[in-house]
């Protein structure tokens, strides 16, 4: 039961992937290598972790102490974590038997917003005033913000969406002393087919599942084929929701969407009443991708605060500690945020 760190070829220090290079560096003889190098370079420490872990992949799930493969401290973790960093000397660690066999994400979107430029962004946001405790932007306290790898399952479907409605148009005109009114009744149809892709829902049971959805939209056309060097330098976990368990959530947003959809179709009515709706699905699949967030947890005065930016478009989502008058404004801030919505290719037919 091992960790794995990926070393450089040249020095033999640790490298960790550069958000801003799109590379694998080396502090230390500044040598770089694409991802692809790193894990190729260290495909016989992969294999020799692989065949150590084969006995028993039930003990492989419950364990959660490893031993640093650069300086032999024990590393304690979660149970989900799939990547760290060594607590003595910091060295950026990789759990393989938590990204192995069913664990093995198929793709990720890999950090584009650096470490630092994370820490200015939160400074800048502890700074517009919005909340006031000083010792917030100190150094320390920067330091403590973590680029974690969260994992997503994206569902493509197709849709076949049924509607029916009740229609009226009334027309009403004035005749000597009356006044005359016709009612015209009619039944609505409509048909939508849809295809989704990459519909998005988190796959961690410790993320809040509002918080990951205002993270969206992330730009899926950067996703890459998964490679464990990617996850040097961040925190990251596996999945502990399968695509069972988060599938109604994702299913009440494609209802919403293609109803939605069919309705803005439909117009020149005095009224419409008696709504019903019915989906069919086809072709259910889900992609198991990481996704890369900086996130910063505090407590102040009691409560706990989360700054999170998405790490490929730097939005940021939270509920920063505040200043108590600041409070009201800065909730009917959010209150017109979008509940981003995210769909790749959607086709009406009528
Ligand atoms: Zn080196
Ligand atoms: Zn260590």
């Amino acid at each position: 039961m091992s960790a794995m760190i990926y070393k450089c070829p040249h020095c033999g220090s640790v490298l960790e992937y550069d958000a801003e290079k799109y590379m694998m560096t080396c502090d230390h003889c500044n040598s770089t290598f694409t991802p692809e190098e790193a894990a190729q370079e260290a495909k016989g420490d992969e294999t020799i972790h692989q065949a150590g872990n084969e006995q028993d992949e039930q003990f492989a799930e419950e364990v959660t102490a490893y031993q640093c493969p650069s300086c032999g401290a024990q590393i304690m973790t979660e149970p989900n974590t799939a990547a760290t960093f060594c607590t003595f000397c910091g060295s950026p660690t990789i759990i393989p038997s938590k990204l192995s066999g069913a664990y093995r994400p198929a793709q990720v979107i890999p950090f584009k917003i650096s470490k630092e430029q994370a820490q200015e962004a939160f400074a800048k946001w502890c700074k517009n005033g919005r909340f006031t405790p000083k010792d917030f932007a100190l150094p320390q306290e920067l330091e403590k913000i973590t680029g974690l790898y969260v994992p997503f399952w994206l569902f493509d479907c197709t849709v076949d969406g049924g509607m029916t409605a009740n229609g009226t148009r009334v027309r009403t005109w004035p005749m000597g002393s009356y006044i005359y009114t016709n009612t015209k009744y009619y039944n609505i149809r409509r048909r939508a087919v849809m295809q989704y892709d990459r519909v998005p829902a988190d796959g961690s049971g410790n993320m809040d599942d509002r918080t990951m959805d205002l993270l969206e939209p992330y730009n899926y056309n950067e996703l890459v084929q998964f490679q464990m060097p990617y996850l040097a330098g961040f925190q990251a976990e596996k999945y502990d929701k399968t695509p069972k368990d988060v599938y109604p959530r994702v299913r009440e947003r494609i209802d919403q969407y293609t109803l939605q959809k069919m309705r803005e179709t439909i117009h020149g009515y005095s009224s419409v009443t008696n709504t019903q709706f019915q989906n069919t699905y086809r072709g259910n699949n889900a992609v198991y991708t990481l996704l890369p967030v900086w996130i910063h947890r505090y407590r102040y005065e009691g409560q706990v605060y989360q700054f999170a930016k998405n790490g490929q478009t730097g939005k940021i989502v939270g509920k920063p500690t505040v200043d108590k008058s600041k409070v009201a404004a800065w909730f009917a801030g959010i209150g017109s945020g979008i509940l981003a919505v995210l769909f790749a290719g959607g086709m009406l037919m009528l």
